[in-house]
């Protein structure tokens, strides 16, 4: 997608602190942390939201969660996964993405 920011850090137009990468994922830090650890985990292809996982896409979404589990060991105590999906839940970035928080004992509120 041209003109997606997430699409646009998959092909390294825009810059990013990677944390993790394989063929189909990759991970990199939050520009704007809510949490002393924030990690964004998107698939490299474009899927809009979580509204739009497929039968055709889902293994992609499976991946991801692997990802998170292993990217998680390093977060002592645990973390958060959050996706927003939409208007109301605040998605800014319409290009699928899970939040990992972490690195502190988290407010019940999600930002
Ligand atoms: P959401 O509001 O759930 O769609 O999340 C989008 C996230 O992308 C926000 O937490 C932003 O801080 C983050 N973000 C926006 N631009 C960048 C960027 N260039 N690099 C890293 N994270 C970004
Ligand atoms: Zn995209």
């Amino acid at each position: 997608m041209a003109d997606c920011l997430f699409c646009k850090i998959v092909s390294g137009d825009i810059p990013s602190q990677k944390v993790y990468e394989d063929e189909t994922v990759l991970a990199f830090r939050d520009i704007n942390p809510q949490a002393p650890v924030h990690i964004l985990v998107i698939p490299k292809a474009h899927i809009e939201s979580a509204a739009c996982v497929t039968p055709d896409n889902s293994a992609l979404v499976a991946h991801c969660f692997e990802v998170i589990a292993q990217l998680g060991k390093e977060l002592e105590g645990g973390f958060r996964v959050v996706s927003n999906c939409g208007p109301n839940a605040g998605q800014t970035v319409p290009h699928l993405h899970f939040h990992i928080l972490g690195g502190a004992p988290l407010s019940l509120e999600m930002a």
